[in-house]
């Protein structure tokens, strides 16, 4: 006989969801060394199984290369695995992080979607190497396809090349003087516009990562989440890294009054801090949503 929990409040859908769905440890936004996390695909499974995670997602940025290794390696760990990737994309000149879920590996057009966003990897690593250059820095555009080796190449690698060569004091100092938003490092608008490249991929849970890394006002996000939802997007994060519980019940209320599913993720990139760790975010009232990993229980 299937168990339920009914919540004072609950609707008669709600209500039949079986407890042993309600709170299951799971992360749905994570990476590994095939984009910028340090940890291979097998580690980062052998952390979600430390940490009791049972449902994980791969997201790696523009990456599919670590599907196959972390899928096995949670087979071995009796861990849930959903396919997974963090595409970049833009809106209005705005570059936006879209988490692809729940794709068939061997789906051709989010194989297309992601060699189309590697070439431009390439390209964007040259052309901020030369504005670095520009800027007087040294030229570390071969130190830093080095450093990437076979990842997907990004920020962050030029980050860990300029600590290397101690042209800055840490990973953060080079995204506050050179990577991040407004920096010369941050080429805008080299992404495939949200309109094009979210309806070929119809089909898959496609969730707007950490909704509020943008600072947006609270008008223009729901414009975003509008065209969003216009375009095949049918999924916000609701919890996402460290986000606070008051930022939480925010997007809890977005998804629901905007009739988006809800994803959760760590975001973990490895151990960089004592805050992160996989299946690590605030929780989540999962009364007051629709959770996307719904779909996959069973
Ligand atoms: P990219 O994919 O090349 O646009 O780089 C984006 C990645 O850089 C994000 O996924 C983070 O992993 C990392 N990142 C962004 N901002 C910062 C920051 N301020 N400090 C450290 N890492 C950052
Ligand atoms: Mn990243
Ligand atoms: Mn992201
Ligand atoms: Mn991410």
């Amino acid at each position: 006989m299937l168990k339920v929990m009914i919540p004072t409040n609950a609707t008669s859908e709600q209500a039949a969801i079986p407890e042993s769905w309600q709170h299951l440890k799971i992360d749905l936004h994570t990476h590994s060394w095939c984009s910028d996390g340090a940890l291979s695909p097998t580690e980062l499974v052998s952390v979600a199984q430390e940490q009791d995670v049972k449902m994980l997602a791969l997201t790696d940025h523009d990456s599919l290369d670590g599907l196959a290794e972390a899928r096995q390696a949670c087979h071995e760990a009796g861990i849930q695995f959903v396919n997974g990737m963090e595409l970049s994309t833009q809106w209005k000149g705005i570059p936006l992080h879209v988490v692809v879920l729940g794709f068939d590996e061997g789906q051709p057009e989010v194989h297309q979607a992601v060699e189309h966003n590697q070439q431009i990897r390439k390209e964007r690593a040259y052309r901020i190497a030369l504005r670095l250059k520009r800027q007087g820095l040294p030229d570390i555009f071969d130190d830093v396809c080095k450093e990437a080796g076979d990842s997907q190449i990004g920020r962050p690698h030029f980050a860990r090349v300029m600590v290397q060569r101690q042209l800055v004091k840490d990973e953060e100092a080079a995204f506050r003087q050179y990577l991040g938003n407004n920096k010369l490092g941050q080429i805008r608008e080299v992404w495939p516009d949200m309109t094009d490249c979210l309806p070929k991929l119809s089909g898959c849970q496609l969730i707007l990562a950490h909704p509020s890394r943008y600072k947006l006002t609270s008008s223009k996000l729901k414009r975003l989440l509008a065209d969003f939802k216009a375009c095949g997007g049918n999924g916000i994060e609701v919890s996402s890294g460290n986000d606070n519980p008051q930022l939480v019940r925010f997007h809890e209320t977005l998804s629901r009054d905007l009739g988006l599913k809800a994803s959760v993720g760590s975001d973990f990139h490895g151990h960089f801090g004592p805050w992160t760790n996989v299946g690590k975010f605030t929780p989540v009232d999962e009364r007051q949503i629709d959770p996307v990993w719904y779909e996959w229980l069973s």
